[in-house]
């Protein structure tokens, strides 16, 4: 039973299939609950660990990566081990059959562990950054993200740039930094064109993820929230499914994509 509504889930989900149903054009968003059920552990959770054993402002912050690059990336390293070795699960893979099925253009994700794209979506607007591509922080040459992280994983020492020596970075955004001006661009006009946007897995708490659902609802478009935790946006929400991501996409996008 949904607390919010008193409506049973099987009710919930069939009342936003119909509102897939309606919807011209349908957004979505996603954040760290959509990746919990892959391994990947919402870093901003109590339980992972990886926020206790360091503040995060302190260590993944552009200004304390720059004077201290070995902590930023000796604290990533556990998460890195899970990122890569995770797998999509079925609710990466039904946006996924969602875009191929010509129902959802491009997913908005604040993740940087790239499993929208390990699991077949082609367009996906990673507000965030992704790990795929790093950047010498002297000289601005790009490096493959994953050939750089692997060696890190292996040798333990900072990633440096082999035309200057410099520092390289993957191109996640830190805490300081500013966010992808292109991606962003995307992602805003997602929101003011769409009138449905689907939000999975986000706790919206983490800039600029509230600021999408707000720009859409304020353009007219209705929400639905598929989270196991509330959010500071619930108010705005047309429904809430509270339930596992993992368990509930699939069931959503299966009148659409057929069997
Ligand atoms: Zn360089």
């Amino acid at each position: 039973m949904s607390a919010d509504t008193g409506l049973s889930l099987d009710s919930l989900v069939e009342k936003a299939v119909a509102m897939l149903r309606d919807a011209s054009h349908l957004a979505v968003l996603t954040g760290a609950g959509i990746s919990t059920p892959s391994g990947i552990p919402d870093f901003r959770s109590d339980e992972s660990g990886l926020w206790n054993q360091a503040d995060p402002f302190e260590v993944a912050s552009i200004q304390s990566f720059r004077r201290r690059p070995q902590s930023f990336y000796d604290w990533l390293r556990p998460l890195l081990g899970l990122i890569m070795s995770a797998k999509p699960n079925p609710a990466h893979l039904a946006l996924a059959q969602m875009e191929s099925s010509g129902l959802l253009q491009c997913v908005i994700t604040q993740n940087i562990d790239g499993l929208h794209r390990k699991a077949g979506s082609h367009c996906v607007h990673e507000v965030h950054g992704d790990l795929r591509e790093a950047t010498c922080l002297n000289c601005f040459t790009e490096f493959d993200g994953e050939s750089i992280l692997v060696d890190y994983l292996e040798t333990g020492e900072v990633p440096r740039c082999a035309e200057c020596g410099g520092v390289v970075k993957p191109n996640v955004i830190l805490l300081g930094e500013l966010l992808p001006v292109a991606v962003m661009a995307k992602a805003r006009k997602q929101a003011v064109a769409c009138d449905l946007m689907l939000v999975v897995g986000s706790s919206l708490e983490m800039a600029p993820a509230g600021e999408l659902p707000l720009m859409a609802k304020r353009a007219g478009a209705r929400l639905i929230f598929v989270n196991l935790s509330t959010t500071p946006f619930d108010n705005m929400a047309d429904m809430i499914i509270q339930a596992d991501a993992a368990e509930i996409l699939p069931r959503l996008t299966a009148p659409f994509v057929g069997h």
